[in-house]
């Protein structure tokens, strides 16, 4: 037991966390590579890299020394009339990466934030446009965009964690994700019904995260950006999860944009543009949407400003991270990544209290049925050595790219054990 850990427990407030039945979490005490260590000496292999976060591992050297760098010289000013390079060379990095004119980025500090900055473009830029009926958001069912009262009205409404909240939230408009071509007439319909009222359509292109790991394939992706251009209405491409290389490219949308060529009007980064080290994230808009705000008229200004926005230290990070990406090979990681997920998670499909296997670059979930004892999953994970967390109803896999495939073996290995454990018991 470390000196800190009870007396610091009695004062913290976990996220998610019933704080009279939960089990204490576990002490850690520092990281490298893909591991994890405990106060105890035990080693745990992580398999969901932080909340999908940490892409290139733990303690990059480069990226470390990139923010010690920057943290002798400028770790931080205000970000209205000032500006600095981290921040300068990051935006024209992420433009330069991002497919089309996505060329124009406002800084944050959190996901649920960059949506929320995403959702108050899209509703400016119709009112500046002379179009301020359009109000309205449509989202998907099975959608996860963020924490905060805006986002939480955009999650999916009975298995997101919100619905207490119900109550107190925007009414906004939710669709079925148009897979087929009966819901693609049905999609269309609802944009054609409600197309006056709607600013925007929000999706998690080909993977929606925290919401269950639902996939969908490009062909969905390319018929919602084309019918909301058919419906003038404005797309917002939620990639804080997929975005960075997690779906096999570097930005899921590429997939829909080669296909059709349409590209998100507004696309939202976050967890990993830092490579997991800091806090940071990028709303960017594409330059029509841009220049709908371009007026003499000073209140057509965007009306947001973080106080930390574009932290210098994260922008740091965020450029090392993108170094990394251009020196070592992560999308041929991933690829690999994927290619042993679909191969050994295939035989968890077998097991009683498996409805689904579902691989999509590196990430691996398992969808459950029947009764989900979560923390006992979770602790058994652990007891196994490595570190894999169960939510509402997915076991699931997303590794740092730097993986060996001896460690990813680990990960999978214990993800099949703990299933069949779990299924000699129903
Ligand atoms: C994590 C996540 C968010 C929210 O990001 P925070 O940094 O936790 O606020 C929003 N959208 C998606 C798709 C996410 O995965």
């Amino acid at each position: 037991m470390s000196d800190w850990q009870n007396p610091g427990l009695a004062h913290l407030w976990l996220p998610y966390t019933q704080m009279k039945t939960a089990a204490a979490p576990l002490p850690v005490v520092s990281s490298a590579g893909v591991r994890l260590t405990l106060a105890d000496g035990r080693e745990l292999i992580d398999g969901i890299s932080s909340w999908w976060t940490a892409c290139h591992g733990y303690n990059h050297p480069h990226i470390q020394a990139a923010v010690e760098t920057q943290l002798a010289t400028l770790p931080h000013v205000m970000f209205a009339g000032l500006v600095h390079e981290p921040a300068a060379r990051l935006a024209q990095r992420l433009a330069g990466l991002l497919p089309g004119d996505l060329e124009r980025v406002f800084f944050t500090e959190s996901g649920s934030v960059a949506v929320e900055v995403a959702l108050k473009m899209a509703l400016q830029y119709w009112r500046n446009l002379g179009h301020a009926g359009k109000q309205r958001i449509v989202y998907f069912r099975h959608g996860y965009h963020g924490d905060t009262f805006a986002t939480m009205a955009l999650c999916d409404p009975e298995e997101g964690m919100h619905r207490l909240f119900a109550g107190s939230m925007p009414d906004q408009i939710m669709a079925e994700l148009p897979n087929d071509d009966i819901m693609r007439r049905a999609f269309d319909l609802l944009l054609e019904t409600h197309g006056e009222r709607v600013a925007a359509v929000i999706v998690e292109p080909l993977v929606q995260g925290a919401g269950g790991m639902q996939m969908h394939d490009a062909e969905t992706l390319a018929f919602v950006a084309a019918a909301c251009r058919r419906h003038r209405v404005l797309l917002i491409a939620d990639e804080i999860m997929t975005g960075f290389g997690r779906t096999g490219r570097l930005f899921a949308c590429e997939e829909a944009a080669q296909l059709t060529g349409t590209t998100p009007d507004i696309l939202c980064l976050s967890k990993a543009l830092t490579g997991g080290t800091l806090p940071l994230a990028a709303t960017v808009a594409r330059r029509h949407v841009f220049e709908a705000f371009l007026s003499d008229d000073p209140a057509a200004a965007l009306m947001h400003g973080p106080t930390y926005m574009a932290n210098a230290l994260a922008c740091a990070a965020a450029n090392a991270s993108l170094d990394l990406f251009e020196r070592e090979p992560r999308l041929a990681q991933v690829a690999a990544i994927e290619a042993q997920l679909r191969t050994e998670l295939e035989p968890c499909r077998r097991l009683t209290g498996v409805a689904d296997v579902r691989v999509k670059g590196a990430i691996g979930a398992v969808e459950l049925t029947g009764e989900i004892d979560l923390d006992g999953m979770r602790r058994r994970f652990a007891e196994l050595g490595v570190w894999v967390r169960p939510f509402g109803k997915v076991a699931y896999l997303m590794p740092p790219f730097v993986i060996d495939s001896a460690d990813l073996s680990v990960l999978t290995g214990a993800m099949h054990r703990v299933l069949s454990a779990r299924a000699a018991t129903a």
